[in-house]
C-alpha cells in the first residue's frame, strides 16, 4: 500500500524539505496536516500525510506562509498576479463595487455597467485583429469550453454540421474542465478521466530543442510541423476540422516559445482550409511577453481569443472570449432565428470581477506595463540563461517574463534523469528553502514573476536560482 506514495514522495518539494530540514515540522503548528480539501493537482497522499504550504499574506512580489516565512513568488501565483500581492487600487475597485452592487447578472439583456465598460475596454486593448464582442467567463477553462461551443454553433449556423473537430498541440495546456482538458495535450489530464473527447486531435509540439532532426534549422522545423498539420487536416478531411487552438508561448507544458516562422506557416495552413484560429492568451495576455498580447509578438491574427488570469491580476476570478466580427455576426443571426443564444454562467460579467479588471487594464495602460516588462526582461532572461552551461541543465528557454528550465543529463533532450531521482523536485525544494517558490513539473521548472518585479528582486531571484542549482548539482553528481 505504501509503495506508490513512497515513490511519489520523491516528487514532492514538501517531502524533500522534510527530509532535508526538520524545522519544517513547524508547519504543523497550526494543525493543517491532513486536511479536508480534495485539492487541485495534488495527490491524495500529499493532502493526507503532509503539511500543505499555507500562504497567508502577499506583498508585491512576495508571499508569506502561516509561519511568517517570506518567499519570492517567481510564478506570480499561477502565472496570474501580474500586479503583485497588494495593489491597493484593485482592492479599492472591488470594495467600491461591493458597496454599490455586489451582484447582478447579464442574462436576458439585463446587465451591469462594469461588464459593459469592461467589454469595451478589453476589445480596445486587442489590436492584432479586429474583435467585435467579448463574452465573460469565470476562468480560462470556461473560456476555452466556450470557444468550442461558439465554433460548433457557428458551423451549425453556416450549414456545416460535419466541421466540428478541433486540432490542439501535444504539451499544450488549455484548462481542466471536460473540453479544456481534452484540448490540452498533457497525458496526465486525460489519464483515467476517459479523455480526450473524440472530436479533439493533437498535432506536434513546436519544441525545437527536443524534436528537431539532426541539422534541421528552426525554419525547416517549422516547415515540417506545418506540413504535418496539413497532412493531418487532409487525412481527417478539411470539411471536418473546425478550429486550431494554440498558446502563443506554451506555458504549463514547460514554457515553449514558438520556433522561428512557426506561426506564419501554421496560420497559412489553417487559413487555406477555412479553419478558425483560436489564440489561448490566458498566460500571455496583458504584457507577460513584453507586448500587450502574445498575438502582437508573433503576428497572429486569430478569429477568437481566450483571456483570464492577468485580466484582473487574479484578484477576482474572471476570463473572457474575444470574438471577431466574422464569428459574432453568424452567432447573432443564428440566435435571432432560435430566439436566444443559450450559453452563459450566473457569474458571466460579475460586476465585482469586472470592476477589478477595468482597474487592472487602467493600471497596465498608465504604467505602460508591456514596455516595463520588455525593459526588465533581459535582466531576468540573461541572468537565468547564464546558468545554461550547468551539466544538469538541458535547456533554459523563455521570453519576456516567462521562463522554463529543463534538467537533463549530458545536455541532451534524450537523456532524462531517472524519475526516482526527483531532480526537479529537489531543485524546487532548495528554492523553497532559500526563500523562493517555483513551479515544478517533473524535471521542468517554470517561472513567470509579477510584471511589477523590480531589478533588485530579479537579482534576488537569480541568486536563489543559482544557490538551488548548486545544491542540485552537488546532489546529482
Ligand atoms: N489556458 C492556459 C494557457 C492556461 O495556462 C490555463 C491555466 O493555467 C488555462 C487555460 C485554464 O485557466 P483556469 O485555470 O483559469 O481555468
Amino acid at each position: 500500500i505504501r509503495q506508490i506514495p513512497l515513490l511519489a514522495r520523491l516528487y514532492s518539494t514538501e517531502a524533500s524539505l522534510q527530509k532535508e530540514d526538520s524545522t519544517t515540522d513547524l508547519k504543523d503548528a497550526k494543525g493543517f496536516k491532513g486536511h479536508d480539501m480534495l485539492a487541485p493537482f495534488t495527490a491524495g497522499w500529499q493532502s493526507s500525510d503532509l503539511h500543505p504550504l499555507v500562504i497567508e499574506k502577499s506583498e508585491g512580489s512576495y508571499v508569506y506562509d502561516s509561519n511568517g516565512r517570506k518567499y519570492l513568488d517567481s510564478l506570480a501565483g499561477l502565472w496570474c498576479t501580474a500586479l503583485g500581492g497588494n495593489e491597493p487600487r484593485l482592492v479599492a475597485a472591488a470594495t467600491a463595487q461591493l458597496n454599490t452592487l455586489p451582484f447582478y447578472h447579464s442574462f436576458w439583456n439585463r446587465t451591469t455597467k462594469p461588464s459593459l465598460d469592461l467589454a469595451k475596454e478589453l476589445l480596445e486593448t486587442f489590436t492584432a485583429n479586429k474583435m467585435a464582442k467579448a463574452f465573460f467567463t469565470n476562468s480560462g477553462s470556461e473560456a476555452n469550453d466556450t470557444q468550442v461551443k461558439l465554433v460548433w454553433y457557428y458551423n451549425n449556423a453556416l450549414g456545416r454540421p460535419d466541421k466540428k473537430k478541433f486540432i490542439a498541440r501535444a504539451k499544450s495546456y488549455h484548462g481542466s474542465t471536460l473540453i479544456a482538458a481534452s484540448l490540452s495535450g498533457l497525458p496526465a489530464l486525460h489519464q483515467k478521466f476517459d479523455l480526450p473527447a473524440p472530436f479533439v486531435l493533437h498535432t506536434d509540439c513546436p519544441h525545437y530543442w527536443r524534436y528537431h532532426l539532426p541539422g534541421e534549422t528552426e525554419e525547416e522545423f517549422s516547415t515540417r510541423l506545418a506540413k504535418n498539420l496539413e497532412e493531418l487536416i487532409l487525412k481527417e478531411g478539411p470539411e471536418t476540422i473546425a478550429a486550431f487552438i494554440a498558446e502563443p508561448v506554451m506555458g504549463a507544458g514547460g514554457v515553449i516559445p514558438p520556433p522561428a516562422t512557426y506561426f506564419d506557416k501554421i496560420q497559412a495552413i489553417v487559413k487555406k482550409y477555412d479553419i478558425l484560429f483560436i489564440a489561448d492568451e490566458v498566460i500571455c495576455a496583458f504584457g507577460r511577453l513584453g507586448t500587450m498580447y502574445g498575438c502582437d509578438k508573433y503576428n497572429i491574427k486569430p478569429d477568437l481569443v481566450s483571456v483570464a488570469k492577468a485580466l484582473s491580476s487574479a484578484y477576482m476570478p474572471i476570463g473572457a472570449v474575444l470574438v471577431s466580427p466574422k464569428v459574432s455576426d453568424v452567432i447573432y443571426s443564428q440566435s435571432n432565428k432560435l430566439g436566444t443564444f443559450s450559453h452563459g454562467f450566473t457569474y458571466s460579467g460579475h460586476p465585482v470581477s469586472c470592476a477589478v479588471a477595468i482597474e487592472a487594464l487602467k493600471i497596465y495602460k498608465e504604467r505602460n506595463i508591456a514596455e516595463k516588462v520588455s525593459n526588465i526582461a533581459p535582466r531576468f532572461q540573461d541572468g537565468i540563461k547564464a546558468f545554461s552551461d550547468s551539466p544538469i541543465i538541458g535547456e533554459i528557454r523563455g521570453t519576456g517574463l516567462i521562463l522554463g528550465t529543463e534538467f537533463t543529463d549530458n545536455k541532451s533532450p534524450n537523456d532524462p534523469f531517472p524519475s526516482e531521482w526527483g531532480v526537479g523536485a529537489y531543485f524546487g525544494a532548495r528554492c523553497e528553502k532559500h526563500g523562493m517558490l517555483v513551479r515544478v513539473a517533473g524535471d521542468n521548472i517554470m517561472m513567470s514573476p509579477p510584471f511589477i518585479i523590480t531589478p533588485e528582486e530579479v537579482d534576488q531571484l537569480i541568486s536563489i536560482y543559482g544557490k538551488a542549482l548548486k545544491d542540485t548539482e552537488e546532489r546529482v553528481k
